[in-house]
């Protein structure tokens, strides 16, 4: 089985994320994707992150009805700050059969040699870097000192492309914050949800 990991805050999910979650599972030709909410994301710290609980309850609506999305709870179990290389080790561990991607976008790969233990992420899972249309194309030397030639290939070759969806959850938050609209940028089902709690009203 080909599953793909897609990390994130998810504070609150929106429709940017949904459609990078399946342009990777067609154009990788994954049989499942788990979106998987941090407890505590690492480059976040400093700013108050909704609870788990809700950011988790807003992903199960955003996918709802999608058969190979699911929301895995193995960060926010485990707490602490979420670190990647322990999470696909996890997931190796219990499902060593499975072969692993690791979606993120090429801004994220610019990024992940400064992560904890970046050759041993690349072990453990093919990233799935995903080109925004009209960004700049991923910059794969960003890691090839970090992967074997043979891995770097294949991570090549399942570069993913999207449109460009120029939604953000910060904007998302400002939004609901504002008392402004939050059509069309995430499910109804968030936006609904959001909206009856009265989440990121500040
Ligand atoms: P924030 O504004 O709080 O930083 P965010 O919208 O960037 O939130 P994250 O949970 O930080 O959401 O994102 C998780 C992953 O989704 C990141 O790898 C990010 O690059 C990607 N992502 C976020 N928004 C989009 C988008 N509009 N299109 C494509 N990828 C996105
Ligand atoms: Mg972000």
């Amino acid at each position: 089985m080909r599953l793909g990991i897609f990390g994130g805050t998810f504070d609150p999910v929106h429709y940017g994320h949904l459609l990078l979650a399946e342009s990777c599972r067609e154009q990788c030709r994954l049989d499942a994707v788990w979106f998987m909410p941090a407890a505590a994301p690492p480059h976040k710290i400093g700013r108050a992150v909704s609870d788990a609980a809700t950011r988790i309850e807003l992903l199960q609506l955003a996918i709802g009805g999608h058969e190979a999305f699911s929301v895995s709870r193995l960060e926010v179990d485990r707490g602490g700050v979420s670190y990647t290389v322990d999470t696909l080790a996890a997931i190796q561990a219990e499902q060593p059969e499975a072969e692993l991607f690791l979606l993120m976008g090429a801004d994220t790969l610019e990024d992940l040699p400064n992560w904890r233990e970046p050759r041993r992420i690349l072990e453990l899972a093919t990233p799935a870097v995903v080109h925004r249309a009209g960004s700049p194309a991923p910059r794969f030397e960003a890691i090839a000192e970090l992967i074997s030639p043979e891995r770097l290939k294949i991570a090549q070759q399942s570069q993913v492309e999207m449109p460009a969806l120029g939604i953000s959850s910060t904007d998302i938050r400002q939004r609901a914050a504002a008392g402004r609209s939050l059509r069309y940028l995430t499910p109804r089902a968030v936006e609904k949800c959001i909206e009856a709690r009265g989440l990121y009203r500040g």
